[in-house]
């Protein structure tokens, strides 16, 4: 979407109002909370994970349980923090029993993440594990053959990188994972600042501006 940052935000915040009484699928029955996204509503690089956990769900919240934990490592090791990036999810709804997302629960749930992208306009998406990153390259290619490399898509009306990641579920099961991860993750700074291709080159921004200015403070 064009217009200026504060209009997108405005309509961000409308989005997150709305995904707050969405009723779509049956995962709005058992949720305590609807887990939007959060971070920087103007971020650069966004991440995409699978659903909200029982901490997720409990505190409205995208990453916050252990998984959360080491994504939160991750970002600083790139020496972003959270604030710089906005984190989100393919569902909006804690699955029970943390169960793997439904065909139509993503269905139901992908209008809101292409609006989000579309109001947030990110220069690259790192989708986090399997889900995300079928969803988002279009692709029934898994993870473990796609994580790394970056790809180039269109989605929301804005063509970016995909860059697919190991979820930080799978590398705090399997540590040897986790060195994979930090070294796909230290492929991000670059990325942001390479331009698109196929689209005019834009200066890069990794939050120069002031970060107060930009939060997205839906929860605070
Ligand atoms: N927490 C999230 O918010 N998403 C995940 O995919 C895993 C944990």
């Amino acid at each position: 979407m064009s217009g200026s940052r504060e209009e997108r935000r405005e309509r961000l915040v409308e989005l997150y109002r709305e995904a707050s009484t969405c009723t779509l699928c049956p995962l709005s029955e058992g949720r305590t909370n609807v887990v939007f996204g959060a971070g920087n509503a103007d971020a650069d690089l966004m991440f995409v994970g699978e659903a909200p956990g029982a901490e997720e769900d409990r505190q409205g919240l995208p990453f916050v349980g252990r998984a959360g934990g080491l994504l939160t490592e991750l970002i600083q090791g790139i020496g972003m923090t959270r604030d710089d990036v906005f984190i989100t999810n393919v569902l909006l709804c804690r699955p029970p029993g943390n169960r793997d997302p439904q065909p139509g629960e993503i269905e139901a749930c992908r209008p809101y993440l292409e609006q989000k992208i579309d109001l947030i306009e990110p220069r690259v998406i790192g989708t986090l594990g399997n889900f995300a990153t079928k969803l988002l390259t279009q692709s029934n290619v898994g993870i473990t053959r796609v994580r790394g490399t970056p790809q180039v898509h269109t989605l929301g009306g804005r063509t970016l990188f995909v860059m697919p990641l190991l979820h930080p579920a799978a590398a705090l099961r399997t540590p040897s994972l986790a060195d994979t991860l930090r070294e796909d993750f230290a492929k991000l700074p670059e990325l942001i600042n390479t331009p698109v291709p196929g689209t005019e080159p834009e200066p890069a921004l990794v939050s120069a501006s002031d970060p107060a200015a930009d939060q997205l403070d839906l929860f605070g």
